[in-house]
């Protein structure tokens, strides 16, 4: 089996500018790519796992949800990386699209993405990391039986001063997604 580190996607990879509706608007984080690039050199798998819930609010269809995430791997692959997979969860339970406003199994801090990615890349969840910058990604990624890194970044901050969700207990509070990696990479004695 496999191990991963799972990535949130905005705040965490790339810029947190609310809903994204031009692609231009979709920036990367400083060191994301080094970041991720770094992680799968040590043998991890690099995987996305991101609630967008712009489906269910009405604000975009489902299909730009995978425009930009291909976008977001294009940024990735111009700077020599890239993810291995990506899954998102495009519902949301009090949304105003009724296809997408359902109660689910696959939107943070539920698993089912994180199952979905267990089957599919043969990986063991308790080997594994979540990094995010939400309470909603700590909690999911401990749902899932893994270590969870809480970012500065994002909505991060916000998070930490009790501003935005509620305060979860992460493994660790990184300052950004590089910072996260090297803690990670600390953690399973290849940094010292
Ligand atoms: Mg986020």
């Amino acid at each position: 089996m496999r191990k991963a580190v799972f990535f949130d996607r905005d705040g965490t990879i790339n810029e947190e500018v609310g809903y994204i509706k031009d692609l231009n608007k979709l920036k990367l984080i400083k060191n994301a790519s080094k970041s991720i690039k770094k992680i799968k050199d040590n043998g991890f798998l690099a995987v996305l796992v991101t609630n967008q819930s712009g489906p269910a609010r009405g604000y975009y269809n489902e299909e730009w949800v995978k425009t930009l995430n291909n976008k977001l791997q294009e940024l990735l692959m111009n700077e020599g990386t890239c993810l291995d997979k990506m899954y998102y969860c495009p519902h949301l339970p009090d949304g105003i699209i009724p296809e997408y406003s359902i109660e689910c199994e696959c939107r943070k801090p539920n698993i089912g993405l994180f199952l979905k990615a267990k089957k599919e890349l043969n990986i063991d969840l308790n080997s594994s990391y979540m990094i995010g910058d939400k309470a909603t990604d700590v909690e999911a990624g401990h749902n899932a039986g893994m270590k969870s890194i809480l970012l500065k970044t994002g909505y991060g901050r916000d998070v930490l001063d009790g501003k935005y969700q509620s305060i979860p207990n992460p493994d660790y509070i990184a300052e950004d997604i590089n910072d996260a990696v090297d803690w990670i990479l600390k953690v399973e004695g290849i940094y010292e």
